[in-house]
């Protein structure tokens, strides 16, 4: 089967099969790697060699710290705020879709989280077009979601913030493409669409702003205590540490990130183009500048078809094709572990739908 799910997603077949065949005896140990103390030199070693491939495929400049956090993206919305601003500051939030609604509403209770442009008038089908947005040069920092998994909107490009910190939510789109680390403070994705389980947060945060004083809060929400204690002040999530650390050896065997930009610009264009060459049976809801390489939202020209087509794309082996109801219609998730042979099969299908019930 062939799974285009928005997350927890498809991992490479060749990490779960690794994470299989060490399952009951990791690296000589005896035991499950999830069975071993997260202070043990065994781990140490993986945590960090980790740490190093992901610097490596990323490119982290000097200056930046990686953390590999919990909570889910979703508690960083709140505890990013809690970090880099004190009571009574503001920060600019560019909210393209649901999770950069949702980062503002988390934000909202510590700080005064000001919504400095958004495509809500375009139901976030399309981007806000620069000259609208009312940056605040004083704001904390500027939020935005790089790729909004829902609405399948991407920005094609890293919006130029001046001297603010910008921040930028990557849950849906890191390690599919090189990206320069060096012009963000901070940058944060959670695990389970590219790099693997549910349950880990990476972060790479810039020195300045773990040295911010933010606001009166307990040790556990602080990520420069965190930082002081390379991610290990309280017990880590073990288990997804080491599948990260994994997912990050296969990207390296796979050509790095420029490798999988090129292929993930690929894999978009069969889909995209599939709609375009379709008569009209398959659309894209999104605006062309924005559309998502990483999840790309879609509707059948009739939406009476749609039960009929996600029976008979699950019969065929193509899984998770239902759309998101905020969008509706059909949604293909397209992450780094979802090769250009499942698009084909996903295109040839749709080919055939059409022709069936066209
Ligand atoms: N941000 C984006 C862009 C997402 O796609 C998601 C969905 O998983 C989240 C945030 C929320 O992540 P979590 O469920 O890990 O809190």
């Amino acid at each position: 089967a062939w799974n285009f799910s928005a997350g927890p997603a498809a991992l490479p077949e060749a990490v779960l099969k690794r994470a299989q065949a060490e399952m009951l005896d990791w690296n000589g140990s005896g035991a499950s790697v999830m069975e071993l103390s997260h202070r043990g030199k065994a781990f140490m070693q993986l945590a960090a060699t980790a740490e190093e491939r992901l610097r490596r495929l990323l490119g982290v400049p000097v200056g930046y710290k990686v953390l590999f956090l919990q909570g889910g993206a979703t508690q960083h919305f709140a505890q990013i705020p809690m970090n880099l601003a004190a009571d009574g500051d503001s920060a600019d939030y560019i909210v393209t879709g649901h999770w950069g609604e949702k980062a503002v509403r988390e934000a909202a209770p510590y700080i005064n989280a000001r919504v400095a442009g958004t495509s809500e008038a375009a139901h976030y089908l399309d981007l806000p077009p620069r000259e609208r947005w009312t940056l605040d040069p004083a704001a904390s920092y500027v939020h935005y979601t790089p790729n909004e998994t829902i609405h399948g909107v991407e920005f094609h490009d890293v919006p130029d913030v001046g001297d603010v910190p910008l921040v930028a939510d990557m849950s849906s789109n890191i390690l599919s493409e090189p990206v320069d680390v060096a012009k963000f403070g901070l940058i944060y994705a959670g695990a389970q669409k590219n790099i693997g389980p549910s349950g880990l947060v990476v972060m790479i945060i810039r020195d300045d702003l773990l040295a911010r004083k933010g606001r009166p809060m307990a040790k556990i929400f602080r990520y420069a205590e965190h930082a002081a204690n390379d991610s290990m002040l309280n017990t880590p999530n073990t288990w997804g540490w080491y599948l990260a650390g994994l997912t990050f050896e296969w990207l390296e065997t796979q050509g790095g990130l420029a490798a999988m930009g090129e292929r993930n610009a690929r894999k978009a264009k069969t889909l995209y183009d599939a709609f375009e060459n379709s008569g009209g049976f398959y659309r894209s809801p999104v605006a062309v500048n924005a559309r998502s390489r990483m999840n790309v939202p879609f509707t059948l020209h009739d939406s009476a078809l749609d039960a009929a087509f996600l029976a008979e794309s699950e019969a065929a082996g193509l899984l998770a094709l239902k759309g998101h109801k905020a969008v509706g219609g059909m949604r293909a998730s397209l992450y780094n572990a979802v090769p250009q042979e499942a698009v084909d099969v996903l295109v040839n299908f749709m080919r055939d739908f059409a022709t069936k019930h066209g």
